[in-house]
């Protein structure tokens, strides 16, 4: 069973992956964006990372909706609201439940990832983060190890689309042959799920 603690956990292994590959992150968004993705989501998760310790809340769904509140009002690019809507909203889903399996996980993660697409009007193939957070949330069902690698294939899979949404859409077919700065790091978010489980003994 996955507690609050758990989720606490993850947030900081989502922090401490974001600042280890912010250079990354910003490279990325220099090629097809506005080079500011790595310092976005390092201003965010720190935020994040900072009020669960100060407020410690006591279930996984209040976890996941003040992350997602804190990223809302500390990111100021279209990342933010993204990012805020996809941890709210499974926070939410969770429900307040002190311990919740990896299938109860799975399920609120999917309507966290379906609340991204609505909130954003992208879908499966137009190179941003639900490139991802899509393979990654089916194959929760399954695994966080399974989770963690599909987000990473689906992040790399980025590389030869053309941006149909968001910023590196203006770029059209220059947008080619790059991989998508907000898939990079949506699998970064989902590692550092697998690597919280694995550390702290959770099932596959
Ligand atoms: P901004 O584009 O405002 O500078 P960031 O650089 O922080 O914001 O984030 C860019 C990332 O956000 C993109 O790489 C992409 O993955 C994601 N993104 C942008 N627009 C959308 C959208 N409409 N739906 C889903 N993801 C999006
Ligand atoms: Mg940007």
């Amino acid at each position: 069973m996955l507690d609050a603690d758990f989720f606490r956990r993850w947030m900081a292994a989502t922090a401490t992956a974001v600042d280890r590959e912010a250079d990354r992150l910003t490279e990325l968004d220099s090629a097809i964006g506005d080079a500011d993705h790595g310092s976005n989501l390092q201003r965010g998760f720190t935020a994040v990372a900072a009020v669960l310790e100060k407020e410690a809340p006591a279930t996984p769904g209040a976890v996941l909706t003040l992350a997602g509140r804190q990223l809302i009002s500390t990111v100021g690019g279209a990342s933010g609201p993204l990012y805020g809507t996809l941890l709210r909203r499974t926070g939410k889903a969770l429900g307040e439940d002190a311990e919740v399996t990896r299938d109860q996980l799975a399920q609120a993660f999917a309507a966290g990832v379906a609340a991204v697409g609505q909130l954003g009007g992208a879908q499966a193939g137009d190179k941003t983060m639900l490139d991802a957070l899509l393979p990654a949330a089916e194959a929760l069902a399954s695994s966080f190890q399974g989770a963690a690698d599909a987000a990473r294939a689906g992040a790399e899979a980025t590389v030869p689309l053309q941006a149909r949404k968001g910023r590196a859409s203006y770029l059209g077919e220059r947008s080619i042959g790059h991989q998508d700065p907000g898939a990079t790091s949506a699998a970064l978010l989902v590692e550092a799920l697998a690597e919280t489980a694995r550390d702290g003994g959770a099932e596959a």
